[in-house]
């Protein structure tokens, strides 16, 4: 049976127009998703971590999606990224996590607050796929609170710093070689700075892989540890004192990237459920023929539909603010909306996946079900980069005003 959400280049066409560049872009992505459907499946199954996500990425060129020409990338504007986004999610929020966390949290940081010897360095790399991104804030006693984390770092008599720290749940954290890391001055409660840091550097150690997960088994979930890990002065990221910016501005792009993937992800439960609830027979009929699968079956377009639009919406907005950086409401308008989007797709995905699992019936309560995997991933896209709950705070905050401001 045809998918109805193929994400080809020609429904991309149908959305914005294409340029030569864009059509060459959607078609690797399109030959990626196909090649890593089967490598995914098998390691979901094994409930391990994919490592073919990298190699088939790199292959077809698509590490730099976001990253400027001048950098080797591709300089995908913020629509086309989050259409080639979505394209992945139908894969699943494995290939979402390693492909976010490197573009949106990683390369798109570097590129908004790295210097310009840093962008030569590590974007070109980047945009290659010989440097990996991890982005790494949340430690064993700070994550919604970023403010309260224990990392620290001093400074040397050469300028190189010493950042030592225990980080928790890092995405890419065993497979990336570059990490945006986040720590205080010693002692101190203020003055957070983000940190380049090398994966092979002195110090820098991964205590465990975290396979013990719920869900997204194909992405990597790592506890890292950092002693005394020498930073050269030439790898801090932004200035000095200010790292929260930094980290503020990372998941802007890191959540507008989640929802992308979460349309994907919506759009695959609907293509499998299409496909089930015509094949299977119950009480002599497709059980697509019985009303109550059929409520299923809208609930689930609705939720899609209800989000697309948001999202495309947010990615064209987000265009914008990059050509006119030096607008501060524009940017408080974006975080908003990214965080909205986030907000609004991650549930509406989990409820999809639910309700694509309901429609499996008892072979959709087996991790070799084409579904079984969106329901256990997407409930963590309601988890990282912003809880729900800390969603709800952001967004009612920007109604109520910064007095306002739950956990100030
Ligand atoms: C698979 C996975 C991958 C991840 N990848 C990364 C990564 O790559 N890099 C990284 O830095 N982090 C990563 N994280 C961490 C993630 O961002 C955090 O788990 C998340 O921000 C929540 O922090 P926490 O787990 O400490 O929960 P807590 O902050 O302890 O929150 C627990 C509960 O309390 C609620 N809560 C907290 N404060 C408030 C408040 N003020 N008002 C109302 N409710 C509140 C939360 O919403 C939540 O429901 C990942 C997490 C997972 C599970």
């Amino acid at each position: 049976m045809e998918k109805m959400f193929a994400r080809s280049v020609e429904d991309a066409a149908k959305l914005i127009d294409l340029t030569e560049d864009d059509r060459k872009l959607f078609e690797r992505v399109e030959a990626a998703c196909d090649e890593l459907v089967l490598p995914e499946f098998e390691k979901y199954v094994e409930r391990k971590f994919d490592d073919q996500i990298p190699v088939i990425i790199k292959k077809h060129r698509l590490m730099g999606i976001p990253i400027a020409k001048k950098y080797g990338g591709e300089g995908a504007r913020p629509l086309v990224h989050a259409l080639a986004l979505e394209r992945f999610g139908q894969v699943g929020l494995g290939v979402i996590t390693y492909v976010d966390v490197h573009q949106a949290l990683g390369s798109l940081t570097v590129q908004e607050w790295g210097n310009d010897e840093q962008k030569q360095r590590y974007l070109t790399k980047a945009a290659t796929g010989d440097v990996v991104f991890a982005y790494a804030l949340t430690e064993p006693e700070a994550g919604s609170d970023p403010s309260s984390l224990k990392s620290t770092f001093k400074k040397e008599h050469d300028g190189s710093y010493l950042v030592s720290g225990s980080k928790y749940l890092i995405s890419n954290g065993s497979v990336a070689n570059k990490l945006i890391v986040f720590a205080y001055p010693e002692g101190q409660t203020k003055g957070m700075t983000a940190f380049l840091v090398d994966s092979n550097a002195s110090g820098f150690s991964v205590e465990m892989r975290m396979e013990e997960k719920m869900g997204l088994f194909t992405s990597d979930t790592s506890l890292l540890t950092l002693d005394e890990v020498r930073v050269p002065k030439e790898d801090v990221l932004g200035e000095e004192g200010r790292g929260l910016p930094v980290a503020y501005s990372a998941l802007l792009n890191g959540r507008l990237g989640i929802a992308s993937g979460c349309l994907g992800v919506m759009e695959d439960c609907i293509n499998q459920v299409r496909e089930r609830v015509t094949s299977r027979t119950q009480f002599g009929k497709p059980i697509g023929k019985h009303q109550l699968i059929q409520r299923h079956l809208a609930t689930m377009v609705a939720n899609l539909e209800s989000s697309r639009w948001l999202v495309y919406q947010v990615a064209v907005k987000k265009g914008e603010y990059d050509n006119n950086r030096s607008n501060l409401e524009m940017r408080t308008e974006v975080d908003r909306a990214s965080a909205v989007a986030k907000y609004v797709a991650s549930r509406a995905a989990y409820n999809t996946a639910d309700a694509a699992v309901q429609c499996f019936g008892g072979f959709g309560y087996s991790i070799l079900s084409p579904v079984t995997k969106h329901l256990l991933d997407t409930r963590v896209a309601r988890i990282y980069e912003g809880t729900d709950e800390i969603m709800e705070l952001k967004i009612a905050s920007t109604v109520l005003g910064r007095d306002y401001e739950a956990y100030k």
